[in-house]
C-alpha cells in the first residue's frame, strides 16, 4: 500500500484504463454481464430490493447498480475509479435511472453514513483491495441493524488458481492478463472470520460456476472458485 487509504493505485488504474468498454457485452466485462442476472436474483430473492435503500461498494461502471435500480431499489454506487464512475453516471442517465454515484472509499462513507442502508453489496471488489477486512468492517457499519450485506470474490486454492487465472486470463482470454493476483484471493473461512469480527452473520454461501464449452454460468454448491456470500447484521449491534 503506497498511501494511507485502503486502496491500491495500480488496481484502480487497471479499471480506469478499461472503463470505456464497461457496457460492451463482448469486452473484458463480459463475465460481469453474464453473471449479473444470477447475482441480482440471488440478492433480490433474499431481500426484496423494491423500495430498499442500497449501497453498492466498488460499483465500477454500474452493471449491478443499475440492475438493482431497475428492481425498484434506491441505489447509491461508490468507487475510487474516476473513469468507471463517469461511465456509470452517463449510462444511468441514458437509462433514466435515479442512481447517485460518488467517488469515495467505503471507510470514509462509513464515517458519514453509518447505519443508513437496508442492503450493502460489495461484489468482485475485495480481491482488489490491500485490506479487505477493513472494507468488510465498513460495510457492516453502513448497514442498519438487521440489514443485509452481500460479498462475492474468488476462493484461494490450486483449482481457483487454475480456473480464475490460468483458465480465464491465459487460455480462454475472458479477462486481461494480470486482472487477478492469486495472493489476493480469499478463502470463505477468512471472509467469514472478518464478517464475524464485524457483527455480520454469514447466512448462506453459494458458488458461481462456468462451463467454457457451453458458456453457461450457474449458482450452486461448488464454492471452490467464485462464490457469493449473504450476511445479516445482528439486530442489536452498532
Ligand atoms: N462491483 C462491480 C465492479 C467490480 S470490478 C461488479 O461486480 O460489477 C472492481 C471495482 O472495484 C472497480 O471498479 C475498481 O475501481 C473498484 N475498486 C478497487 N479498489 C477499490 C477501493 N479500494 N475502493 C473502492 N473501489 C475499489
Amino acid at each position: 500500500m503506497t498511501n494511507n487509504e485502503n486502496f491500491d493505485p495500480e488496481e484502480i488504474a487497471k479499471f480506469e484504463e478499461l472503463a470505456y468498454r464497461w457496457w460492451d457485452k463482448d469486452s473484458e466485462f463480459k463475465p460481469l454481464h453474464d453473471i449479473n442476472p444470477l447475482r441480482l436474483n440471488f440478492i433480490d430473492e433474499r431481500v426484496g430490493l423494491h423500495g430498499k435503500k442500497v449501497l453498492d461498494v466498488g460499483c465500477g461502471g454500474g452493471i449491478l447498480t443499475e440492475s438493482m435500480a431497475a428492481k425498484g431499489a434506491h441505489v447509491k454506487g461508490i468507487d475510487l475509479g474516476k473513469a468507471p464512475l463517469s461511465v456509470a453516471q452517463l449510462h444511468a442517465k441514458e437509462s433514466n435511472y435515479d442512481i447517485s454515484y460518488e467517488m469515495i472509499s467505503a471507510e470514509k462513507i462509513a464515517q458519514r453514513e453509518a447505519q443508513s442502508y437496508d442492503v450493502v453489496t460489495c461484489l468482485e471488489m475485495l480481491k482488489h483491495v490491500p485490506e479487505p477486512a477493513s472494507v468488510v468492517h465498513s460495510c457492516s457499519q453502513l448497514v442498519k441493524p438487521g440489514g443485509h450485506v452481500f460479498f462475492s470474490t474468488i476462493n484461494k486454492n490450486p483449482k481457483a488458481y487454475l480456473f480464475a487465472i490460468i483458465g480465464a486470463e491465459y487460455v480462454l482470454n475472458l479477462l486481461p492478463r494480470g486482472t487477478h493476483e492469486y495472493s489476493k484471493f480469499i478463502r470463505p473461512s477468512e471472509l467469514d472470520n472478518w464478517c464475524r469480527d464485524s457483527n455480520l452473520n454469514s447466512k448462506e454461501i453459494t458458488g458461481m460456476s462456468y462451463n467454457p464449452i457451453t458458456q453457461h454460468y450457474w449458482l450452486g454448491k461448488d464454492v471452490s472458485v467464485n462464490y457469493l456470500v449473504h450476511c445479516q447484521k445482528a439486530e442489536y449491534s452498532s
